[in-house]
């Protein structure tokens, strides 16, 4: 795939090795990632694989997670993406979303009931944030838990969540109201306690390959224990947003140079007026111009990591990043699309399926416009989003 400032050069054998047998595993175990886009349907029998191969949260230590470099990690999304971001958003929500504030803010016995069955894909998570009514400002949450006795009582619902049909475990984030600010908690709530419905949302025209639903919670009872200890207030989910776009940055990345290379490929092979289309100045300069926004983006992912490896990433530098990368990916994917001509319509070729999954992934985990603000917000130190 395009690597034209040689960014690859610069990987570790570690790192390598990560890229080399997520590409390997893509090729040997999707079956027509096309055909489940189409379906609307996920390759369910991939997630114990996916698990197999060390995908969820390896950049996380202990538990059986080798703790990679965050390049690795950015990596592997990357191949994910270039597969189909369904693909990715199964990884980004298992090891970002789940794992990581298991990990970052669970009691002991959390961490070794949930751990090592979400690292194997034995177990499937989901993180239930967004509301019916409250999605680019969750902190307007309305889903309320309330103490009675050793248990919490949760009622409340969540929509548009990744995973949720298919989950045993949801981190679903509730004000508490045993407390009189009611701060937001994450409880861990097995979704076959009563009271608990996760219907699937059907007809998506993006995202086809992943499964979204919604989480209904009434009168669901949760033992004490089961809340994350540590951590109160919207810090909770905005730092494991924080991870997972994170990854979201570098797999952008992916679909675009699917859907560059893709389009490289047509250019030469196919003719018009008798000779390559690639040869005309137009779909040069197409893709010069691709090729460009991709390796801005590559470069912006790979100091992104080294911050994050150093610890001086702020959540700001994750908001250009993937509002950058993502904004990369629509529009590349869309030109991409074009020089496919009318094939470029069909599913045979993954261009315009990147281009429809772009429309969520620009959408979700702070949207575009959300991750202006938080920059505008960064650079003036005036805050234009309420
Ligand atoms: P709204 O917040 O209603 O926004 C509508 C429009 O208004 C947007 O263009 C937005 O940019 C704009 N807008 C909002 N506020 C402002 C403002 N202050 N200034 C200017 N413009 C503004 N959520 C989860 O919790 N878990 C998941 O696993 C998950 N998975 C998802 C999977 C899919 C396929 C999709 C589509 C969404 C998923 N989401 C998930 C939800 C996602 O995070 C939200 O859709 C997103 O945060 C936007 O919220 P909204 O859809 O309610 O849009």
């Amino acid at each position: 795939m395009l690597d034209y400032f040689d960014m690859e050069s610069t990987l570790s054998s570690e790192e390598r090795l990560l890229v080399d047998s997520a590409r390997s595993f893509i090729d040997g175990e999707v079956d027509d990632i096309g055909k489940h886009w189409i379906d609307g349907t996920f390759p369910e029998e991939l997630i114990p694989k996916m698990g197999e191969m060390g995908f969820y949260a390896p950049n996380l230590e202990g538990y059986g997670l080798p703790g990679v470099s965050e390049t690795a990690y950015g990596l592997l999304m990357r191949e994910l993406e270039a597969c189909d971001s369904g693909l990715r958003s199964m990884a980004s929500v298992q090891g970002a979303l789940v794992m990581y504030p298991i990990h970052a803010f669970g009691s002991d016995a959390q961490k070794e009931e949930w751990l090592p069955k979400l690292g194997t894909g034995e177990a499937v998570g989901c993180f239930g944030l967004t509301e019916p009514e409250h999605g680019s400002n969750p902190s307007a949450m309305e889903t309320r838990a309330e103490a009675d006795g050793d248990e919490y009582v949760l009622n409340g619902s969540k929509t548009w969540i990744t995973n949720s049909p298919i989950s045993d475990v949801a981190v679903v984030w509730a004000k508490d109201h045993s407390e009189d600010d009611t701060p937001v908690r994450g409880f861990l709530v097995k979704t076959d306690r009563d009271g608990v419905t996760t219907n699937k949302i059907d007809e998506k025209l993006s995202l086809r390959a992943s499964i979204t639903g919604e989480i209904s919670l009434q009168n669901v009872r949760v033992p004490a224990e089961n809340v994350l200890p540590g951590v109160s207030g919207m810090k909770g989910p905005l730092s494991c947003l924080t991870q997972a776009r994170y990854g979201i940055a570098w797999g952008a990345i992916g679909a675009a140079q699917d859907a560059f290379e893709t389009a490289r490929e047509y250019a030469t092979d196919r003719e018009q007026f008798g000779k390559p289309i690639g040869g005309f100045q137009i779909q040069q300069q197409k893709l010069a111009e691709m090729a460009t926004q991709i390796t801005l983006a590559q470069l912006l992912a790979h100091r992104l990591a080294d911050l994050k490896e150093s610890g001086e990433m702020r959540p700001q530098h994750v908001s250009m990043a993937k509002r950058n990368n993502v904004r990369m990916a629509r529009d590349q994917s869309r030109i991409a699309r074009e020089v496919l001509g009318g094939n470029g319509i069909t599913a045979d070729y993954s261009p315009m399926r990147h281009m429809a999954n772009m429309e969520t992934v620009y959408t979700y985990e702070g949207t575009h416009d959300i991750h202006t603000l938080i920059l505008g917000e960064d650079l003036t130190g005036l805050q234009a989003y309420q």
